[in-house]
């Protein structure tokens, strides 16, 4: 038998993120559309005679995108929201990145987390004049490119379903599953002209079958789907991020071709797939992980596939578990990393060459894969006993925690009374999040002592500087509690993985957020160890230069886990705890040096959620456990904060006020303050302070708005309880917009604190 191997999706940002240039030198008028496109040409072509060379089967053609793959799908259906007040045409290049970016009189469409992803896509606007049409000939144009190249081409599409239930109505009343109806025959059109350019095969993307759906929604894949086949392909329907098997009944009877299950977020629902009658599916699984960074172990995965392959009796395919689009392109980019480490990863294209393997494996037998199985044997063994991951001494520390590890000393009432008389804070108390801006001074003076252009001592000294500086400006301002600025650190990950043991960071290891912009994770692939404090210099010379407390700064376990690569030898809840007591470790340093506010940064907090609602609550109890084991060390009279930023708080708030800290600063001014109904409503039992103004933007909000938002929040929230801030910090900002926004800010406070009081 000969197994077919195909790819899900691959990067598009560019080995070297040449995307991410072309895109911004476009921007800026530096390059036209023409140059664009032909670097777009360039790196699909990259892409393509990569996987083919690698020996991949069946190549995605589709998965390209110049900003997001479902605006994409926007464009190829033309639901192209009124107010870019096209005329039903075919989408220009000056449209598409208008919906993307916005333009001087329009706000760009929403954007928002693909999944558990760190990924962000441009959500679909939808309300009842959306009307479809096929309004891009790019997918079209991208079949015959690559057929031009000889590449055995599988399209790929985002599924009706799925780009229904990803988008947003933008007037209330109104059901975009609505919309099905209309939609469905533009899906014909697109499949006909598929078969039409002779590609068999599509890959049908409905990644919401790993959500909790509501009947209506599971009926519309049995209206689809019955309409679907029979336009010239067959179709494969693709789900991944986690198990459908609650959807097996459906998934059975839909008439489709070929259905992709994901074995890597959801390994045991193998065994339902195999035990049902598929009706003669092609059955595709996933062997690689395709968001993580590891090195598989192939002999491992080459024994379940023959085992299921001895069991099944239709045809059986090789993917990765979802597109490669969350990995990092190519391994062989990066020369600085410890040989040893090295050699347990694979990024995408690594990740080609394990599918081909299993693929040959799997129809040749194993023998003619001997060599590959073993490199990997070797990788495996390495990793389960080298001494760079497991460290004893962290282990020893883990197993001695118990519950009084995770429990402040005395209740919130209690300790808030000892603060009270520590601090004497006057009502409403002003602060800032973190950072301030990051000028090119602290910039240049960071890369010339990274480039050993500056001694250890100039460093220092220009450091000391700036902080002394930020300390006057805030004393200037009028704040109340100060911060240190953040102007030592170039990132709030980086700053602590570079001092923690655990940690390897890359040279190219980007993968793409949204649009332009890329992240570079670090990869947490050993046991997590402090060796010695981290912060504690810095903010010891800030409270030297002022009366008022100074906040030391730390990021918190959740986020440092989840905005990392992360072990997957080992479960996440204990690599959270590694870092939990990194964490506290610092805290009680901070503590003896002498500072009494220390904020434990989780603007992650909910990046770990699962999709399905009935498995939030594991998650919930282990990331809540590693704050309160990073932040439970702390004496009754140090406060803790926390803060959190963009995304959704409010069905989570019973885990956020489970974290026990002192006081939260959260981000909350987009929403005009909605999120404090709910704070409201579950009774938020500690200290809050919701951000008055959104530091996204360089307009200087005005004083009757802050006040405004203020008064909301002293109406909704027990004004004894209640902190005055920005929604994040301000290190993206300039100085003079940062001075006077947060001017208006403490003269707000005044003003309330002033009728409050009286
Ligand atoms: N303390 C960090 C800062 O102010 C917090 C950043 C964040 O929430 N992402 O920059
Ligand atoms: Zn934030």
């Amino acid at each position: 038998m000969n197994t077919v191997t195909h790819n899900l999706g691959f990067p598009r940002i560019g080995a070297q993120r040449e995307l991410k240039k072309a895109l911004e030198t476009y921007w800026k008028g530096q390059i036209d559309d023409n140059q664009l496109l032909v670097t777009a040409q360039e790196i699909r072509t990259d892409n393509w005679l990569r996987q083919q060379k690698a020996g991949i089967g069946l190549i995605p053609v589709g998965d390209f995108a110049l900003y997001d793959h479902i605006l994409d799908m926007t464009a190829l259906l033309g639901a192209i929201p009124q107010r870019f007040g096209s005329a039903g045409d075919d989408v220009s290049l000056d449209l598409y990145f208008a919906m993307a970016r916005g333009t001087a009189d329009q706000p760009a469409m929403e954007m928002t987390k693909w999944f558990n992803t760190n990924y962000h896509y441009i959500v679909p606007e939808f309300d009842d004049t959306t009307r479809f049409h096929l309004a891009s000939d790019r997918l079209f144009r991208e079949i015959e490119e690559a057929k031009a190249l000889g590449v055995n081409a599988k399209a790929v599409l985002i599924g009706p379903l799925t780009y229904l239930y990803l988008g947003k109505e933008i007037t209330p009343g109104f059901h975009r599953l609505n919309l099905l109806p209309r939609l469905l025959p533009v899906y014909r059109e697109i499949l006909q002209k598929i078969a039409a350019l002779g590609v068999e095969w599509v890959q049908i993307d409905e990644p919401i079958l790993a959500l909790d759906l509501e009947q209506p929604w599971l009926d519309g894949f049995a209206e689809a789907y019955h309409t679907l086949p029979g336009n010239g392909c067959r179709l494969l329907l693709t789900t991944y991020f986690g198990t459908v098997a609650h959807h097996l009944a459906l998934l059975k009877n839909l008439p489709v071709d070929g259905l992709h299950i994901d074995l890597i977020s959801a390994p045991e629902q193998l065994e339902t797939f195999l035990t049902a009658d598929l009706s003669a599916k092609t059955l595709s699984l996933s062997c690689i992980d395709g968001r993580n960074i590891w090195c598989a172990d192939l002999s491992q995965k080459l024994e379940t596939l023959s085992h299921v392959s001895s069991r099944f009796a239709g045809e059986l395919w090789v993917a990765p578990g979802c597109s490669l689009l969350h990995c990092p392109v190519d391994l062989a980019l990066e020369t600085k990393l410890e040989p040893e480490i090295r050699n347990w990863l694979a990024f995408s294209a690594q990740k080609l060459e394990e599918i081909a393997t299993l693929g040959h494996g799997l129809s040749q037998g194993k023998e003619s894969v001997r060599e590959e199985l073993a490199v990997s044997d070797q990788a495996r063994q390495s990793r389960q006993t080298s001494c760079r991951i497991h460290n004893p001494v962290v282990h020893h520390r883990l197993d001695k925690l118990t519950e009084r590890d995770s429990q402040r000393a005395h209740p919130f009432a209690k300790r808030k009374l000892l603060q009270k008389q520590r601090f004497n804070l006057p009502l409403l108390p002003t602060t800032t999040i973190g950072s301030f801006p990051q000028t090119a001074a602290i910039r240049q003076a960071r890369a010339g002592f990274k480039r050993n252009e500056l001694s250890h001592l100039e460093y220092l000294s220009a450091m000391r500087e700036e902080i002394r500086e930020i300390i006057h400006k805030q004393e200037e301002i009028g704040l109340d509690v100060l911060v240190h600025g953040e102007p030592e650190r170039n990132d709030m990950m980086e700053y602590f993985g570079e001092q923690l043991w655990g940690y390897a960071f890359t040279e190219n290891g980007w993968v793409q957020s949204y649009g332009s912009r890329c992240v570079k994770p670090p990869i947490l692939y050993g046991d997590v160890y402090r060796p010695e404090a981290m912060t504690v210099e810095w903010i010891k010379y800030a409270q030297s230069q002022t009366g008022k407390p100074v906040k030391g700064m730390l990021t918190g376990p959740v986020t440092m886990l989840f905005w990392s690569f992360v072990r997957d030898d080992q479960p996440r809840s204990t690599t959270a705890l590694q870092l939990a007591l990194a964490i506290r470790d610092e805290v009680t340093d901070l503590e003896n040096a002498g500072i009494g506010m220390i904020q434990i940064d989780e603007p992650a907090f909910r990046e770990g959620l699962p999709l399905r609602k009935q498995d939030w609550q594991p998650y919930l109890d282990w990331a809540v456990k590693a704050f309160r084991v990073a932040s439970s060390g702390a004496n009754d009279e140090t406060q803790i904060h926390t803060h959190m930023c963009y995304s959704e708080f409010h069905d989570i708030l019973p885990a956020i006020a489970e974290l026990d800290a002192d006081v939260i600063t959260i981000e909350t001014s987009r929403s005009r303050m909605e999120l404090l109904d709910a704070f409201v409503k579950f009774s938020y039992p500690n200290e809050i302070g919701p951000g008055v103004y959104d530091i996204h933007s360089p307009r200087v909000p005005d004083t009757s708005e802050m006040l405004e938002l203020l008064i909301k929040a002293s109406c909704h929230i027990d004004p004894s309880l209640l902190w005055v801030n920005p929604d994040c910090g301000l290190k993206t900002r300039s100085w003079p917009e940062t001075r006077t926004a947060l001017q208006k800010m403490v003269s707000c406070a005044k003003t309330l604190r002033s009728t409050l009081q009286t």
